[in-house]
């Protein structure tokens, strides 16, 4: 029963490590790591970081890549009923010590690049320990990989990454975890325990810690199974595109996946070649990821009549941000598997709304509410007060995956958890006669142009249509008269000139005039998130810096 899981998320691992013992958990660069295996390493990771004085209710800092540490880790500190708290491992020095600051970490588990930058933190907010796990020296390919991340805040990882000796004091992981197993009979975490302290992705703001209980997580994954049929226990394979350290891939990799006895292949960073040469040996079958990478895949694929890799992808499941249809199309023409869209966010675990797996999910949409899922639309300005069948509103959830509030910000959480249970999710979206879900927009992020509201993302979509154009961002600008101007980013394709005139005159053809942006400027990269979010906040910023 969903609505009363009776497991948490350490009975969910120990029931996978029981039954599906000898089967693949874990791949990573052709290192194998078994059920029984895995079940041993968390066993000794726990040992290890009890040792150090990790105890139920602490919070336990992940600042990892995807690699086997990063799951034997998480469940060996969920084993001690202590907290995970997972961290972007590109964040800079400053990120990074708002988050600790935030959480008070006692012990931070990181990878080799950060674990200076953390022992300089200073003493009030420097976790006791420091377990630095050592994918630089032994992998050169993750290096190779880290040094070609083109996001600008890899700068100091990369400086770190040059400069090997460790500060004093940071501990080795294979040393902290390579010792005895936990006693068997050491105190387990109830269902309404705190997992999780996951930060949002910091879209529209400063990135806030999400409270999720085991409750929470299990409902979650199970409410995947509910909805995905056919699943084969203990034979799919998942490809770990994803950062684990971001609600989407964690639900999807470390509880539903292991939670079905799957093989997780681990990727640090998505790449083109490394997932197609991993995939010559062991196929994917199921395949979370965002549509840039989708589009990635299915190019490069057809390029290089290597489709067949692709072929055995049953699931490919989208989230994260809008996917265009023209993704759907090249991807399922491609691999002849099926392209479904899913909605959700950190506060739900993270899903909430998805297409159903088979001929009857419909592009454009996100699906319908989750199994034990239940939806209202309201006005965003009253959220007591529905609105009427088939009109536009703010999006309201409930359900066991809906979150217990935010980490030392009660009026954040009452602003955001409203009584009875709902979740206001800042989403502005449509809902058809039989229960088809469109995201139309954040609120925060709609346009308001003198009494008229206008989407930014129905900009984007025609923008994003012109065959110049790779990649759009739409913000409103504020007017000294009052009201907002509507602009465009448009990052162009290769080869292509930039006209704005153009642009616009190409906007025209297609929306009414105050919905055409005022002003379009040309960058040569839009501001990601890791995950691949455009980054309006930023873009906005830009655009008023440039015109003050
Ligand atoms: P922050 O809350 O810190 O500003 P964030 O909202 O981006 O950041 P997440 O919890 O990672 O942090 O993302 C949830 C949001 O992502 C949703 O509220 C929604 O705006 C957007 N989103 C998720 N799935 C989709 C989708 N399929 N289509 C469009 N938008 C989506
Ligand atoms: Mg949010």
């Amino acid at each position: 029963d969903i609505d009363e899981p009776t497991q948490t998320l350490v009975d969910l691992i120990d029931d996978s490590v029981r039954r599906f013992a000898k089967r693949p958990a874990l791949e990573f660069f052709g290192a194998e790591t078994s059920y029984r295996g895995l079940g041993e390493q968390i066993a000794r990771a726990a040992e290890g970081l009890r040792k150090l004085g990790v105890r139920a209710g602490d919070r336990v800092a992940l600042i990892l890549p995807n690699c086997p540490q990063h799951v034997a880790a998480f469940y060996a500190v969920l084993r001690l009923g202590a907290i995970v708290v997972e961290h972007n491992p590109l964040y800079t020095p400053p990120e990074l010590r708002h988050q600790f600051e935030d959480h008070g970490a006692t012990v931070a588990i990181t990878w080799d690049a950060v674990a200076d930058t953390i022992a300089d933190f200073p003493r009030d907010i420097r976790p006791k320990h420091i377990v630095a796990v050592d994918l630089t020296r032994a992998l050169p390919l993750l290096k190779r990989l880290a040094l070609r991340l083109p996001i600008p805040k890899a700068r100091e990882s990369r400086a770190a990454l040059t400069t090997p000796p460790r500060a004093r004091g940071v501990l080795d992981w294979e040393r902290v975890a390579g010792g005895r197993a936990l006693s068997k009979r050491h105190p387990r975490p109830t269902l309404d325990d705190t997992a999780l302290l996951q930060y949002t992705s910091g879209t529209t703001g400063i990135p806030k810690g999400a409270i999720l209980s085991h409750r929470n997580l299990r409902a979650n994954a199970m409410q995947g199974q509910a909805w995905v049929p056919g699943l084969r226990e203990g034979d799919e394979v998942f490809y770990g595109v994803l950062p684990l350290f971001h609600a989407y891939g964690m639900t999807l990799c470390l509880t539903f996946a292991m939670s079905m006895g799957a093989r997780l292949v681990l990727f640090p960073k998505f790449d083109v070649e490394l997932v197609l040469a991993a995939a010559k040996h062991t196929p994917p079958t199921f395949l979370p990821a965002v549509p840039p990478i989708y589009d990635a895949l299915s190019r490069a694929a057809e390029r290089r009549g290597a489709v067949g890799l692709l072929s055995q992808v049953r699931f490919a499941i989208s989230g994260a941000m809008s996917l265009p249809v023209a993704t759907v199309d090249r991807w399922e023409s491609t691999t002849g598997g099926l392209l479904v869209e899913g909605y959700g966010m950190t506060e739900s675990s993270p899903v909430a709304v998805g297409n159903p797996m088979g001929p009857t999910r419909r592009p454009g949409t996100v699906g319908v509410p989750f199994p034990s899922t239940e939806i209202r639309v309201v006005d965003p300005a009253n959220p007591d007060e529905d609105r009427p069948a088939g009109e536009e509103g703010e999006l309201l959830i409930r359900g066991p995956q809906v979150f217990q509030g935010y980490w030392h910000r009660p009026s954040e959480t009452t602003d955001t958890l409203l009584p009875g249970g709902w979740l206001r999710t800042g989403d502005i979206v449509r809902v058809s006669d039989d229960g088809f879900v469109t995201i139309v927009d954040r609120v925060k992020e709609l346009i308001i142009t003198g009494g008229f509201n206008v989407s930014p993302s129905e900009v984007e979509g025609v923008l994003l249509r012109h065959p110049d154009v790779r990649g759009a961002a739409v913000v409103g600008l504020p007017r000294s008269s009052g009201g907002e101007d509507v602009a465009a980013a448009v990052e162009l394709r290769e080869g292509a000139a930039f006209d704005a005139a153009a642009l616009r005159e190409f906007c025209r053809k297609s929306l009414t005039p105050y919905k055409v942006p005022k002003q379009v400027v040309q960058v040569d990269e839009l501001p990601r998130s890791l995950i691949g979010k455009v980054l309006r906040r930023q873009v906005r910023d830009q655009l008023l810096a440039e015109r003050a």
